[in-house]
């Protein structure tokens, strides 16, 4: 795309974590002389760490929502909508209502939940991994009066490894408040083998603590299918569990716009150059959860990585300073 003026059309793709924060950075940089554009499809950008206080009811919607908006005195322009299509060769993404140029692309769609991959799931689980989720859980958590809470995790990438572990020992808080705890049993299961090793690797130590808060742990335990009817959790070789209320994270997958114009190739999303978030499209660059990182899908992650590529770019368009390394310090 080249306007006479010089001026560049940097687009983000994503309101989460990692887009707003490129964002807010690039618009502060360059929005005077530049035009930055945010898409998503929501109105609000959501602040996903947060769904697990809503779950205890620590925290409202109206907390941990902000709308995106909101970008404009950051010299951002936002356009709400789905993005149906990225054309490499035009240097274009697709909306529902118009086309819109780029000169620079930064892709921060995150991963998706996907129930429909264990059958059952979406009639059995309810789960603070989106915000209606974590709503719902929170009144069945109120209208609790005692049984077998199972906590637990699919195979595949989710959003916070750590978070699975947060949810069970606010869980077990929430009903130690209440002075029910005697009345409600919590386990978990994971996919994992039991993690062994020193103290200070960080799954040892969530293991340890939650066995200390007499949370049963069930190791390596792949979930096959989900009867919400008998209200029982079907792992591979014939294990099974049975629950009252089940919290199971659900399965992720990167947005299905990614799969269907061919940048994410696979369930860990799309492949990036380590160090510098280049994606094999030129001028387009993928950060956050739907970057196939050797690191966890986390915000902090998606921060330090937006952080940086928004540096970077600056000092490639205005060609003044010089570019950093990506050195990320929570992986
Ligand atoms: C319960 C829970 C607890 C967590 N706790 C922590 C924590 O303590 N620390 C931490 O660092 N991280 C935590 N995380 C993880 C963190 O929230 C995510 O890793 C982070 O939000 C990823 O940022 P992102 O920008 O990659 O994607 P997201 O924040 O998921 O943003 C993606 C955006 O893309 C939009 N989008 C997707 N597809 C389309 C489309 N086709 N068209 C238009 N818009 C689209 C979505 O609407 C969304 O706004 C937690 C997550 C959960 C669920």
């Amino acid at each position: 795309m080249r306007r006479l003026n010089g001026r560049k059309q940097i687009v983000i793709l994503g309101g989460g974590s990692g887009g707003v924060v490129a964002a807010t950075n690039l618009g502060r940089k360059l929005g005077h002389d530049h035009d930055v554009i945010l898409i998503d499809k929501r109105a609000d950008h959501l602040f996903m760490p947060a769904f697990l206080f809503l779950m205890v009811g620590e925290r409202q919607t109206s907390d941990i929502t902000r709308s995106l908006g909101h970008l404009a005195k950051r010299n951002v322009k936002f356009i709400q909508s789905e993005i149906l299509s990225i054309d490499s060769t035009r240097q274009e993404v697709v909306l529902q209502n118009e086309k819109i140029a780029y000169d620079y692309l930064i892709v921060s769609l995150g991963l998706q939940t996907r129930p429909d991959l264990v059958a059952g799931f979406a009639e059995a689980s309810t789960h603070p991994w989106e915000l209606e989720g974590a709503a719902k859980l929170r009144d069945a958590l109120a209208a609790f009066r005692g049984g077998r809470i199972i906590v637990g995790v699919p195979l595949g990438p989710y959003r916070c490894p750590p978070a699975p572990y947060e949810a069970q020992w606010m869980i077990d808080d929430y009903f130690r408040r209440k002075d029910m705890r005697d009345r409600v049993q919590i386990e978990y299961f994971t996919r994992d083998p039991e993690p062994a090793g020193e103290h200070r690797n960080p799954v040892v130590w969530m293991d340890a603590e939650s066995r200390r808060r007499n949370i049963k742990q069930h190791y390596e335990f792949v979930v096959n299918s989900i009867d919400p009817e008998k209200k029982i959790v079907h792992g591979l070789y014939h294990y099974s569990i049975s629950y009252d209320l089940l919290v199971m994270v659900p399965p992720h997958r990167p947005a299905q716009v990614l799969f269907d114009c061919g940048l994410a190739e696979t369930e860990n999303g799309i492949r990036v150059d380590y160090q510098s978030m280049k994606t094999k499209w030129e001028n387009v660059y993928a950060i956050g959860d739907c970057a196939d990182m050797p690191a966890s899908k986390s915000g902090g992650v998606a921060h330090q990585e937006a952080d940086v590529l928004a540096h970077n770019l600056t000092v490639e368009i205005t060609r003044k300073g010089r570019p950093l390394d990506l050195w990320l310090h929570t992986i």
